[in-house]
């Protein structure tokens, strides 16, 4: 079933003209719309979010248009890569809006399935990445990549894209794909895009908005103590403990902040270095009350 149509003007010329994106919730449905785009000769792009569309999003719904024809952005909020008293709950959700963002972003139709559509009630098959998935993020959310690849890879079935579009924003994530991606010789290919911030340098996120004005000021270090790093970086340290060392003295600078992790790791491997180099990635993960933010940057080298 077509669930609603968008109506957003394309271009206007005396009588109007209207675009229409279909919001498709059942697998057969996508599936069956994808494989005729496909005979016709389309390139099909994914680019899968968890809804709360911002510009972040938009970026890489618009690479997706750039790179291919028919571009599906899936709107899934996955329960299994939420860990138990995470915000699965709280997590926003505003469907009409995001619709209106995502067609005029470009894409040609929304995948916004049910949680039963895609765990229906038996459901018992999860895929791992073993060694990524330890550190970093995975260490505070044992669960949460697990969930991601999951889904990931039943999106893959399903839509069956020659691409899928995902942000430098969470890097660990990005790397445990294109491992899976590579280890189970999928012939998807993996384009990144990369971080958009607010003007203030603040990497955008949906969980953005659950900080108080004080600690979205305070959130600031984040941005500021990468670009700091990046500096010393570019000026000849290569000592990551120097850096680190540095960054956390800034961070914890805010009296709202409270680290979980800032590490300097190799961006494919994920695991710490001894010597900074171009493929050294600096990550954190940094609580600001309640809010548990991540970003990164990568050092000496091409960040995007
Ligand atoms: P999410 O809806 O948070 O699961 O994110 C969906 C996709 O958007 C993921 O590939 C994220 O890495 C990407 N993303 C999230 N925030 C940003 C951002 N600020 N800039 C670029 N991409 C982002």
């Amino acid at each position: 079933m077509i669930e609603f149509l968008a109506l957003s003007p394309v271009f206007d010329t005396g009588f109007k003209l209207y675009r229409m994106i279909e919001v498709i919730k059942e697998i057969e449905k996508i599936r069956h719309l994808v494989e005729k785009k496909r005979a016709e000769g389309a390139k099909i792009g994914l680019v899968p979010t968890m809804g709360a569309i911002h510009e972040g999003h938009v970026s890489l719904i618009k690479l997706a248009c750039e790179m291919t024809d028919y571009v599906v952005v899936s709107v899934f909020v996955n329960p299994t890569q939420f860990g138990p008293g995470e915000d699965f709950k709280k997590y926003p959700r505003n469907p009409e809006k995001d619709m209106r963002t995502i067609d005029s972003a470009g894409a040609h139709c929304i995948f916004s399935p049910e949680i039963s559509e895609m765990y229906p009630g038996e459901y018992s098959t999860y895929i791992t990445v073993e060694e990524l998935t330890k550190g970093l993020c995975g260490r505070s959310r044992p669960e949460h990549f697990r969930g991601v690849t999951t889904v990931v890879t039943k999106l893959f079935n399903i839509v069956d894209p020659h691409i899928a579009v995902f942000g430098q924003k969470d890097a660990q994530q990005l790397a445990v794909i294109r491992k899976m991606v590579d280890d189970l010789n999928m012939t998807v290919k993996i384009v990144t895009g990369s971080i958009v911030r607010a003007q203030d340098g603040l990497a955008l996120s949906s969980r953005n908005m659950y900080l108080s004005g004080e600690e979205r000021k305070q959130a600031t270090v984040l941005y500021r103590s990468l670009c700091m790093a990046s500096e010393m970086a570019a000026s000849g340290v290569t000592e990551p403990e120097e850096i680190l060392g540095k960054v956390r003295e800034v961070i914890t600078g805010q009296d709202a902040a409270k680290i979980d992790y800032i590490e300097i790791v190799d961006k494919d491997r994920m695991t710490p270095v001894t010597k900074i180099s171009d493929s050294s990635l600096l990550a954190v993960a940094v609580w600001f009350g309640k809010t548990r933010l991540i970003d990164n940057i990568i050092l000496n080298g091409k960040n995007g």
